[in-house]
């Protein structure tokens, strides 16, 4: 860090004359920041962290570069592919062409059963109906009820609160939903984008997450993934963005308080720096924010402490040989989730290197690494015939504790929007009033939202490319 004056100095060369400072570099900080800078603003960005990215990185193993846990978003995640395109990195992390999804059944006696969930080119419901009616894991009974439920989950309003009061388990069994038809069908979308199974889910969120996924665009559910590491678009693309906007970056640079000052002005307070801004956009997570709002910034600020969260596990596995085809495939009766090809993006030269995505792991989040290992590497050899002989070169786990917030019944009530009562203070992060589970989407459109928030108080026009994501929605 520099002096700490250098805030105050820069006021006058701005093109606005307007400064923020944006504290935590996630995604919701990260594009609250470009939005901000593309609208004139002088921006500095702080990060605690060696690195931006927030729950969305990379780090070394060895020759391996590994993604704290595996990360997808969905066609309809127009804020997230937004961000992409700002970072000019859209090309690095593309979207299938359409929605296709092996899942292994290991449940049968007779032994491993594929079946795929696939969009056909036809408009919605139509576009999944082929690929249910032939989905051999569910019966035919069940296949229509899940018909059924389907259609009844596209007639609710997203915008009555009281769905966010009932919990998604509860709601699927009142329509007909067996206990398989939710494992295999309804929980296995579910746990993966919303981070807890069905019983432990809000419907508010849950009916969000289906209704947008698969019954809007016959598009909307085509699935996305990073071909290269995380960092190299959380950390080293944005950055280079940030840069050429204009926005000052500090990493390393952790912010102990935050304060109003007599003239309006708010003050940062860091390590050996106080900087001074116009306005404040706090986009770190639930409690941390709780630790630096200033007091009367919400009317009830222990809301944020009564969030949960919820844990993601990555199990990582480098065989000295292909075992798997794909790029990746959802398993079920086996305690393994979705399973992908990591080879290429990590920059194994020989092998294969697979990341298991195990969502919901409050059971496992301390399960010893050996433990793991005895529990997964046979669920592996029992999903990929190809892994019986092959050598095991490394084998090890990510976990991550409070991956996400947890969307447990009620939780809606307790998510804060972007404006504080304190003018020129905002809140950012995906644990934020976006209306979308802790994914990636609902991180940028929370930053998008701070920082359009902050534009308006600031007397500052919305650049329009800002919201083209809107449009494309
Ligand atoms: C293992 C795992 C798998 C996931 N899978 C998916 C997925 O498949 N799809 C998906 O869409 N989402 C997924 N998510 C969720 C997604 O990563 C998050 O919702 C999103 O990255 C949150 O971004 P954020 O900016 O809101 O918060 P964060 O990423 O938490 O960023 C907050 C930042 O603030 C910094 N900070 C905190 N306090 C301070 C301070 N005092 N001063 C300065 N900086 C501070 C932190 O270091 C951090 O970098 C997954 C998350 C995990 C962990």
């Amino acid at each position: 860090m520099t002096d700490g004056t250098r805030s105050e100095r820069t006021h006058d060369d701005t093109p606005s004359g307007r400064t923020a400072v944006v504290i935590g570099g996630g995604l919701a900080g990260t594009t609250a920041a470009l939005a901000l800078a593309d609208a004139g603003v002088r921006v500095t960005l702080l990060e605690g962290r060696p690195r931006l990215g927030g729950l969305a990185f990379s780090f070394q193993r060895g020759d391996l570069t590994v993604d704290n846990g595996q990360h997808v978003y969905l066609r309809c995640c127009t804020a997230y592919r937004w961000f992409l395109d700002r970072i000019e990195g859209a090309a690095l992390a593309p979207v299938q062409d359409r929605l296709d999804v092996p899942v292994l059944d290991l449940a049968k006696p007779e032994g491993r059963r594929l079946g795929r969930l696939r969009r056909d080119p036809l408009p919605v419901p139509l576009h999944l109906g082929r690929s249910l009616a032939a989905y051999p894991h569910l019966s035919l009974a069940e296949r229509a009820g899940v018909g059924r439920a389907a259609l009844a989950l596209k007639g609710l309003d997203l915008a009555d609160p009281s769905l966010d009061a009932q919990d998604f388990g509860s709601w699927l069994a009142a329509h007909g939903q067996s206990a398989r038809a939710v494992e295999a069908l309804w929980d296995l979308v579910g746990v993966a984008t919303l981070n807890a199974v069905a019983g432990d889910a809000s419907l508010g969120l849950a009916a969000m997450v289906f209704k947008t996924g698969l019954l809007s665009d016959p598009g909307a559910a085509d699935i996305g993934w990073a071909h290269v590491p995380l960092g190299e678009l959380h950390d080293r693309l944005a950055r280079k963005a940030l840069d050429s906007a204009g926005v000052r970056t500090e990493v390393r640079t952790r912010v102990t308080s935050v304060s109003t000052n007599e003239n309006g002005t708010w003050s940062v307070q860091v390590p050996g720096e106080t900087l001074t801004a116009d306005a404040v956009v706090l986009a770190v997570a639930q409690r941390e924010a709780y630790d630096l709002l200033p007091a009367g910034a919400l009317d009830a600020p222990e809301n944020l402490l009564e969030i949960g969260t919820a844990p993601i596990l990555n199990v990582h596995v480098v065989y000295d040989r292909q075992v798997l085809t794909k790029p990746f495939f959802a398993a079920l009766g086996t305690p393994v989730q979705w399973v992908f090809d990591r080879t290429r993006a990590s920059g194994l030269r020989e092998g294969q290197y697979l990341a298991l995505s195990q969502s919901a792991a409050q059971d496992e989040i301390d399960t010893p690494v050996a433990d793991l290992r005895g529990r997964y590497l046979p669920e592996l050899e029992r999903l990929l015939p190809g892994a019986r002989g092959a050598g095991v070169r490394d084998f090890f786990v990510t976990r991550e504790r409070t991956a996400t917030f947890a969307p447990t019944p009620g939780v809606g009530r307790l998510r804060p929007g972007a404006r504080t009562k304190a003018s020129g203070l905002y809140l950012a992060g995906a644990w934020t009033a976006t209306g979308w589970p802790a994914t990636m989407e609902s991180a940028v459109r929370s930053g998008v939202s701070a920082a359009d928030a902050a534009l308006r108080t600031l007397g500052r026009p919305r650049p329009r490319r800002l919201f083209e994501f809107e449009e494309a929605a």
